[in-house]
């Protein structure tokens, strides 16, 4: 069996680095919030340009941190997409807010941004969107609602690491967004990892605080926090990392061309190509077709893994049946969810080719 992530492959292009930094925490005797964890953060805002970066155990807390700093909980709605991962709904819930679902685009699997206001009531108080796939949002339009209407706008940037924006990076394009460093993102560590990005100081503060019990060190607990690091041991893999991620993203982007190019005729809907001022790291390659199925055979046949991102929207999950939605509530994402599959394009030694054609004789 062809692996769909083939981690293992990814990361012995740069072993030996990796095996470094490993070695280098496990004889330092600091293995929480010590020297890695701070040049990361600072290396990590770096690369996003933002002004600040707060480490986290992973995304869902880097969300939850973020929302519980901003004073959002029990009475409060939090508009997110209606065909996202469900940890951005879980984030938004398991602080006591109301996730509210907004229907895709569902050319480009984004947030719609011409639905939004209908969807904002007197109790939102944010817009978590997510960059669905590696491809940036409508961050232009989301930013003018925000403003307008008094909201926040916050990013899901687990699946953005490098995706840029009218030349800004994914993390900088809202008041605060959170990335996973989970094995199999874009830049990714070898086990949990998270973090916060903003260029808001009190933000980054409080965050800073609530991840580690709500004091700094040991001392000062003057608000209530939870446990929520990110460890030596993943921050100086991460560090090790990092350098590679824009070469990674390139390689992605040219087999991201190659399917467009050897896929154009052969019935499949294909995700929306980078334009001038977008800029996807292609952290997965999601395709669509009617009769599913069949592809998935093919790919089986060639000895494939598959994967579908997601066979079902959150708001027909059983951990959101208390909101009352059904089959045919958010008609967009069910569609989206019921025909869409990814096609391999993380590791070194996907062959595009073969995929493309066993996808085009099916
Ligand atoms: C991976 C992912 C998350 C969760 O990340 P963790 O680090 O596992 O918590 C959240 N949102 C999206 C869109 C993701 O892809």
């Amino acid at each position: 069996m062809v692996p769909f992530f083939n981690l293992g492959s990814l990361n012995a292009t740069i072993q030996s680095r990796i095996e470094e930094a490993m070695l280098r925490v496990a004889r330092s005797g600091r293995y929480i919030l010590g020297p890695e964890v701070e040049a990361f953060e600072a290396e990590w805002a770096a690369y996003c340009g933002t002004r600040f970066c707060v480490g986290t155990g992973n995304a869902l807390d880097a969300m939850e941190l973020i929302l519980k700093a901003y004073g959002i909980g029990p009475g409060h709605e939090v508009i997110v997409a209606s065909n996202t991962y469900i940890a951005t709904w879980l984030a938004v819930s398991n602080v006591g807010a109301v996730p509210v679902p907004v229907e895709p685009d569902p050319e480009t699997y984004n947030l719609d941004p011409s639905k939004v206001e209908a969807a904002i009531t007197t109790r939102t108080s944010a817009i978590l969107v997510v960059h669905l796939y590696g491809r940036c949002a409508e961050m232009d339009a989301l930013q003018q609602i925000a403003l307008q209407r008094g909201l926040l706008l916050l990013e899901d940037a687990a699946q953005a690491h490098g995706s840029s924006f009218r030349g800004r990076k994914a993390g900088n394009l809202s008041h605060a967004a959170a990335f996973s460093f989970y094995p199999s993102k874009n830049l990714g560590a070898l086990g949990d990892a998270g973090a916060v990005t903003t260029n808001n100081q009190e933000l980054a503060e409080t965050v800073r605080r609530m991840r580690n019990y709500g004091g700094v060190g040991r001392l000062d607990h003057r608000i209530r926090g939870k446990n929520s690091r990110l460890d030596e041991m993943q921050a100086a893999i991460l560090r090790a990392k990092l350098p590679h991620l824009d070469g990674w993203n390139a390689l992605r982007r040219m087999r991201a061309d190659f399917y467009h190019e050897y896929l154009e005729d052969s019935g499949l809907v294909l995700p929306p190509k980078d334009e001038e001022h977008r800029e996807s790291n292609h952290h997965l390659f999601v395709v669509r077709a009617d009769n599913r199925p069949r592809y998935l055979r093919a790919l089986v046949d060639l000895g494939m893994d598959t994967h579908i991102h997601y066979p079902e929207p959150p708001h027909l999950e059983g951990a959101y049946a208390d909101l009352g939605y059904g089959a045919g509530s958010f008609p967009i994402a069910e569609k989206l969810a019921a025909s869409v599959f990814s096609l391999p394009i993380g590791y070194p030694d996907v062959n595009v080719l073969e995929v493309s054609k066993a996808l085009s004789n099916a």
